[in-house]
């Protein structure tokens, strides 16, 4: 066993607090990475507080991962020690179903799903019919901890000219916003609209436009309407009815980043005929879409979630191949909660990263 600390929430009540635990060894496969940065993504706020009620406690979030390989097993070939390493969403998947020999481990259709990288499987041993699960464990513990264990299929490789505390973020809002721009074409001079714009949507307007699009970002905010200006889009308020009607069927692609039920209806209308405007910020029931203003035009309404091994591979070197990468704030672990409320009030637009040098200080204590 490897002792490691983190900072784990013990009910969705309450705060996230020093935990020390024990992690496996790594196994023949596996990977064994000391941590360096972990990126805050909204959804560990969703998890902490079960706002998906499907939360295990006590929850150690963290898929933004970034780490330094200390220790490998005896068939590891794609790592070696030292090496930086990133860990994303997912930690393991069922790696048989159709989904998975495509390439689409983010869409196993295995009995229990891809292995969530905290807070998983989501079927817990508990609840599964025979009372185990084929992960044989009952929760996992996120990278908001001083060291983790990984199979080795599901570690990426960090580019050397991507500073690791930036490349954590890309490892859920980078592939997050990435894979679904490459599943429905997006390519040079199309019109691509990014809604909303938080985490996701900084890095899906900076991936867009280094895709070559012509990028507009929707935002009800006027702080970040004068951020995203600063990247050389085109931005409008949402609520500019105006500037909505201007732009009737005029984009190629709509990305939504709202991180909670929002109404799609009025991007809709934005779209060329036979277009798609895809959710990837919200996970719960939408307003109502009104499929008059879909059908007329035959248009779509998808959804998208994370990005498959391969796809976070390639968003990590596309980001650096184009020295791209989201902003950042890095804070000691010990701020945490007081980021969770700050991004929790919406006025976040840079992405938090945790630096975990700060876990040392409670080993101290
Ligand atoms: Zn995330
Ligand atoms: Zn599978």
């Amino acid at each position: 066993m490897i002792n490691a600390i983190g900072y784990a929430a013990k009910h969705s009540y309450s705060r996230l607090k020093p935990l020390e635990f024990e992690r496996d060894e790594a196994g023949p496969s596996q990977v064994e990475i000391e941590v360096l940065y972990c990126g805050v993504c909204h959804s560990d706020i969703h998890q902490v507080k079960n706002e998906w009620s499907n939360t295990v406690y006590p929850c150690m979030p963290g898929h933004e991962v970034v780490g330094r390989v200390s220790r490998t097993g005896a068939d590891v070939t794609a790592h070696a020690v030292g090496d930086v390493v990133g860990v994303g969403c997912m930690i393991d998947s069922c790696r048989h179903c159709e989904p998975c020999e495509a390439g689409d481990e983010n869409y196993c259709e295995g009995p229990n799903s891809w292995l969530a990288t905290y807070n998983g499987p989501m079927v817990s041993a508990k609840k599964a019919p025979d009372g185990h699960n084929m992960y044989g464990r009952d929760n996992t513990y996120g990278g908001y901890s001083s060291v983790i264990v990984v199979d080795q299929d599901f570690v990426l490789k960090i580019p050397a000219t991507l500073r690791p505390e930036v490349a954590a973020p890309i490892l859920c809002a980078g592939v997050t916003t990435y894979s679904p721009m490459k599943h429905w074409g997006v390519k040079a001079g199309d019109r691509v609209g990014v809604i909303g714009f938080g985490g996701l949507g900084d890095m899906a307007a900076k991936l867009a436009k280094a895709m070559g699009a012509e990028v507009t970002v929707f935002t009800t905010s006027k702080d970040k309407r004068d951020e995203a200006a600063r990247l050389g889009v085109q931005v409008v308020m949402e609520n500019d009815e105006d500037a909505l009607k201007s732009l009737k069927s005029s984009f190629d692609f709509m990305l939504s980043t709202i991180p909670e039920k929002h109404d799609v209806n009025p991007f809709v209308a934005l779209l060329k005929r036979d277009r798609t405007l895809v959710v990837v910020g919200a996970l719960e029931p939408l307003a109502p879409i009104n499929n008059q203003a879909v059908a007329f035009s035959r248009k779509s309404v998808g959804g998208s979630l994370i990005g498959s091994i391969a796809d976070t591979q390639e968003v990590l070197d596309f980001c650096a191949e184009h020295g791209i990468g989201p902003d950042i704030e890095v804070i000691p672990i010990q701020q945490i909660n007081d980021a969770y409320q700050q991004v929790e009030d919406g006025d976040v637009r840079f992405r938090y990263v945790i630096d975990m040098a700060s876990l040392q200080a409670e080993h101290a204590s």
